[in-house]
């Protein structure tokens, strides 16, 4: 007996899925799961995420009001101010991420993944020898 759970999708069945959300797959083929799908959302954004990350309510971040600026603005903000950050989702996960550079040969680096199961910190240092 197959459990729901580990249901797997093939491409008509994604497709009908993120069409009854008001979504369409603008991908030809579904690998999987986590695998990226390009997806247009109701108003017209463009996003690459993975069916996993729809599934689990990550759809479009543009949508999101609390996302004003693209990823691109903001990173090239905090770059000139020797800040980078970075948010977005991979495989299906949550990643968060900063670096900063402290001194001109020294950045520090934070990353933080939230998996279904798996949470995870990161945290490192650079140093640059001249
Ligand atoms: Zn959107």
């Amino acid at each position: 007996m197959e459990c729901p759970k580990y249901h797997r999708w093939n491409f008509q069945e994604v497709f009908n899925y993120i069409k009854s959300f008001g979504y369409e797959l603008l991908s030809t083929e579904y690998k999987g799961i986590n695998t990226r799908i390009k997806i247009k959302c109701p108003q017209g954004h463009i996003t690459e995420k993975s069916f996993n990350g729809f599934l689990s309510g990550y759809r479009c971040l543009k949508c999101c009001g609390s996302e004003k600026h693209s990823y691109e603005y903001i990173e090239k903000k905090f770059i000139e101010n020797d800040l980078t950050m970075r948010m977005g989702t991979w495989n299906g996960t949550l990643t968060m991420g900063f670096g900063m550079q402290i001194i001109p040969n020294f950045r520090f680096d934070y990353g933080y993944y939230a998996g279904d199961l798996v949470k995870e910190h990161y945290v490192g240092g650079h140093y640059t020898f001249d």
